[in-house]
């Protein structure tokens, strides 16, 4: 990057003119003012004014291997030299590469590839229903997800999920969705009827806030799936690719679905999205039943290839579980210590959620002030999703920022609780009558 360049690109700061370069973006997103990055490496990422930041969100589990990774880095550079983009109207090798390895390493045949996560659940919802209309049993068209659940912002994956805060304005008629309730199994089963087509979870919920799924309930699904000829499907767009310590979370629990979604960490912040699913779903889905423009280009599959042998190298993903152990014991432990102010520790591997007793919000800008970035989950939760390649060292020192927020809250909390309570006192004590002239 020249210097020209980068002076140029610079974010003004002070909140009129903040509004201003903001004025020609649609207002969905609210971000703080500051501090605005310029660049990354590794965990690290590095803001204008100078301060240097702790990254323990990777852009919502993106950033898998950290900002700038040099093999990612060389391999967009050498990419981008030779050819960006085909569309699907010739072979793309990397593709059929990419899909192999998937399949290799997964319960999968044959592999979608889309540029987002909601477009790979939504090839996924698609499959589903092209799979009961290929066996001529069309009215088996609906789906059920789980409340509390995230599958993306698209109407058909918002109508998944069936956040009442998603849909209003957005759905105004039944798309064929069905909601149950996370981890309750009888009303699960009151939900199917024979115009169910298949079961849509995410086996660690994310955004609706660090849950893992239980193995029996899992298992039950996987039985009720074969019993009522459903397909089963995972959503591993946040919980795949090596963030729970597995490739996919589900691996964890010895059961197989038949469709599943990635995206999110597959490009390493390069935007590419999968749907993998076995031979006879992918098989109903036959020649211009679905496509995509982008999906799958040289450019995106180039990366991803880099990024999966990267994630399967031996030794990769046990290290995402022994810094996982880690670091929930020493989430844990500040649990214990500070209880006005965290929980509990949820999620799997480098997925991790505390659940907070102060308002999460509160938190997560205490922390930005201390130079660590995390993000937010339902359940009042912050959401810890480093980077896998993460360093113990830096997990040590996101702990004590981390330890340094809590202990400030603490205090903080203490202080308010003793000024609530002298107040109280000596409203009481007024009341009746008391003892203050
Ligand atoms: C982020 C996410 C999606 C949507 O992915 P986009 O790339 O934003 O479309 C879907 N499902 C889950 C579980 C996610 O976390």
């Amino acid at each position: 990057m020249t210097t020209s360049y980068y002076n140029h690109s610079k974010a003004s700061t002070d909140s009129e003119s903040i509004q201003e370069a903001r004025s020609h973006l649609w207002p969905t997103y609210a971000p703080p003012d500051s501090p605005v990055f310029s660049h990354g490496k590794g965990t690290e990422l590095y803001a204008e004014d100078g301060q240097v930041y702790l990254d323990f969100i990777s852009g919502i589990a993106v950033t898998n291997l950290g900002h700038c990774h040099p093999e990612l880095v060389k391999v967009v550079q050498e990419q981008a030299e030779k050819l960006w983009h085909l569309s699907n109207i010739s072979r793309i090798p990397q593709a059929e590469t990419l899909s192999k390895k998937l399949c290799d390493a997964s319960f999968a045949d044959a592999v979608f590839f889309s540029n987002s996560g909601a477009e790979a659940v939504e090839a996924g919802i698609k499959a589903i229903r092209g799979y009961h209309a290929k066996k001529n049993q069309k009215y088996k068209n609906r789906i059920i997800g789980f409340r509390g659940s995230f599958h993306g912002r698209t109407l058909g994956t918002i109508a998944a999920a069936g956040n009442p805060a998603h849909c209003q304005n957005f759905v105004p008629t039944d798309t064929g969705f069905d909601q149950a309730e996370w981890g309750n199994l009888s009303q699960l089963e009151d939900a199917i009827t024979e115009k169910t087509a298949g079961i849509l979870i995410e086996p660690i919920q994310g955004e609706g806030g660090i849950r893992p799924v239980e193995q029996e309930f899992l298992t039950a699904l996987r039985e009720l799936c074969n019993r009522n000829d459903l397909l089963l499907m995972f959503d591993e767009v946040q919980c795949g690719m090596g963030r729970s310590g597995y490739l996919f979370a589900h691996q964890k629990y010895n059961i197989q679905p038949d469709i599943l979604a990635s995206a999110k960490g597959l490009g390493g912040g390069f935007p590419v999205g999968a749907c993998l699913a076995t031979r006879e779903v992918s098989d109903a889905m036959s020649i211009g039943t679905h496509g995509s423009t982008f999906g799958g280009n040289p450019l995106a599959m180039a990366v991803a290839n880099k990024v999966l042998d990267i994630v399967l190298a031996e030794d990769f993903l046990p290290s995402v579980i022994e810094k996982s152990e880690k670091f929930k014991r020493l989430l844990d432990s500040l649990c214990a210590r500070y209880p006005t102010v965290v929980a509990n520790v949820y999620g799997e591997g480098l997925m991790l959620g505390v659940e907070c007793v102060l308002p999460n919000t509160e938190i997560l800008s205490l922390l930005r002030d201390g130079n660590l970035l995390v993000g937010k989950a339902g359940g009042n939760m912050i959401r810890l999703l480093p980077p896998l390649t993460v360093s113990e060292e830096e997990i040590d020192r996101a702990v004590l920022i981390m330890e340094e927020c809590f202990k400030k809250a603490s205090d903080g909390e203490q202080h308010l609780q003793e000024s609530l309570s002298t107040a109280n006192s000596q409203f009481h004590s007024a009341e009746n009558g008391g003892s203050q002239k």
